[in-house]
């Protein structure tokens, strides 16, 4: 049986490009949204009839950026529509939109509900007013407190929070400040993401000629674990390594990728990838430049700047990587179902270390990283590719 269809839509533009940011994101003062509408629902017509997506309805739909909150709500709307049409949707689907509360609009939010959003994701990022300019953010810490008053009151009832800690000079004190406001906010679901110097980013080249004073790796460490810790005691449960959720509301598309569920991604430098039954699996990437995007995918009805296979042994690998991030690990029963093979047995040459440290629990069914392995994350399932 196939797994859950999800579609990815890349809205590229912002207001600003921070200086710390890696995405796909493009400064415009004057996007042609009309053009990336069109290249967006010419794309989507395109991938619902490729063979592996063709009669699979959507169960999740996500907005990302960019700046997805920036789009003309027409745009959200004829995107979910030709999705509707063309592809179907769950009737229980979750649709997801990326907001910047910078660019927050309560007629636009009342509007992408009456298209079918149902749950938002604000781009909160801090609550202090330093740190927020030192993120070149476009909003204050106000400003992002009444974004999420206006999501509430143009009626979503399911809302995530980003927020980054590891700034510099922010103190174990500081951050949990802030994470202690947004707590009392209840937000339905918070993603809680380290400050990590991306290469090729402004703030690389700035931190290499000036490092900045980040805080060490005990503070840092201290930091993971109390933000844990924190919002356990407040209900969320840690259901992957940096994101928490009332219970039942985790975000069901992130889910989605670290279960390696098969998904259409539409929109510059947007990626997508589906199975193919006891092989491997095929992914591409869009064209990132939004006006090359939009040429190609006028032209051609896709925009594929590349594309590769995986063999099976392949995909089994990126699978165990990507389900170690999940609290709950990786099932061994629907592992060895889709695999043929089983993930410990399979695994265990590069695993086995982390298991003798204590970093891994093997359960009857699962794989899972224990509570000491889950700070290693990244090295630790990283081992298996
Ligand atoms: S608003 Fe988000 S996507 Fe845009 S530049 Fe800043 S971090 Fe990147």
């Amino acid at each position: 049986m196939s797994s859950p269809l999800q579609l990815y839509v890349h809205i590229p533009f912002c207001v600003h490009k921070c200086h710390y940011c890696d995405f796909n994101s493009h400064e415009r003062t004057k996007p042609d949204w009309s053009a990336y509408q069109q290249a967006l629902t010419t794309e989507l017509k395109q991938w619902a009839d490729q063979p592996a997506f063709a009669g699979r309805k959507l169960a999740t739909i996500f907005f990302g950026g960019g700046t997805p909150s920036l789009a003309p709500p027409s745009l959200i709307h004829a995107v979910i529509d030709t999705a509707r049409m063309y592809c179907g949707i769950e009737p229980d689907a979750e649709i997801t939109l990326e907001a910047n509360p910078g660019t927050i609009d309560a007629d636009n939010f009342r509007t992408y509900r009456q298209a079918g959003v149902n749950r938002l994701s604000i781009g909160m990022q801090s609550l202090d007013a330093n740190e927020l300019r030192w993120l070149e953010r476009i909003h204050g810490a106000d400003e992002a407190v009444s974004a999420y008053q206006t999501a509430r009151d143009a009626g979503f009832a399911n809302i995530n929070l980003d927020l980054m800690y590891g700034l510099p000079g922010q103190d174990l004190h500081g951050w949990l400040s802030t994470l202690q406001t947004a707590i009392e906010l209840a937000p339905e679901h918070l993603s809680c993401y380290q400050l990590t110097v991306e290469p090729h980013t402004r703030l690389a080249a700035t931190h290499a000629k000036k490092p900045y004073p980040l805080p060490d790796d005990d503070t840092s460490l201290s930091m993971f674990f109390e933000t844990r810790k924190e919002l356990s005691t407040a209900g969320y449960d840690a259901y992957e390594i940096s994101n928490f959720c009332q219970p039942g509301l985790k975000c069901r598309h992130n889910d989605g990728y670290w279960l390696y569920h098969d998904y259409i991604g539409i929109g510059a430098g947007a990626s997508g990838k589906w199975d193919r039954p006891d092989q491997g699996m095929t992914r591409y990437s869009n064209i990132r430049t939004p006006e090359s995007y939009i040429e190609a995918a006028l032209s051609n009805g896709t925009a594929i700047n590349t594309q590769e296979s995986l063999n099976r042994d392949q995909a089994a690998a990126e699978a165990c990587w990507l389900g170690l991030r999940r609290s709950a690990g990786i099932n061994r029963h629907a592992f060895q179902q889709r695999f043929g093979v089983d993930v410990w047995e399979h695994f265990k040459p590069q695993l086995q270390a982390w298991k003798n440290d204590d970093m891994l629990l093997i359960r009857n069914d699962s794989v899972q990283l224990s509570e000491s392995g889950i700070a290693l994350a990244d090295t630790i399932s990283a081992s298996v590719l």
